[in-house]
């Protein structure tokens, strides 16, 4: 799963309140919404995917393999930061070849599939 929410940059709306534009990036659905709070959803509330799935894959693997955080990003070559952010889901759209570094840490397989 290589897709997710985008949130765009926030704007504000003519009384002034700050809003933020996010997208599904689900090809099926590309649903598109606005919000003026965080937290950020993790499950889209048109196809109900759930983007955080992948990140408690990550965690769950990790954790089944002894590794801390700061282990997974120096086999990854990945930042801390970027495993961290990753694991809580709010980097929704990581690209395939930080998975495959990730899969590769991991001693798992990676697919993404096209399928009808
Ligand atoms: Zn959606």
């Amino acid at each position: 799963m290589v897709d997710g929410l985008k949130i765009g940059r926030p704007k504000r709306d003519s009384d002034g309140v700050l809003y933020h534009p996010i997208t599904c990036l689900n090809p099926k659905c590309r649903y598109h919404w606005e919000q003026a709070v965080e937290p950020f959803p993790k499950k889209c509330p048109k196809c109900k995917v759930d983007w955080s799935l992948l990140a408690t894959r990550i965690k769950t693997l990790r954790a089944e393999r002894g590794l801390s955080q700061a282990a997974l990003a120096e086999k990854t070559g990945l930042s801390l930061e970027y495993i961290a952010k990753l694991e809580q889901g709010q980097r929704v759209s990581p690209s395939l070849p930080a998975l495959v570094r990730i899969a590769l840490a991991l001693k798992v397989k990676l697919r993404v599939e096209l399928d009808r």
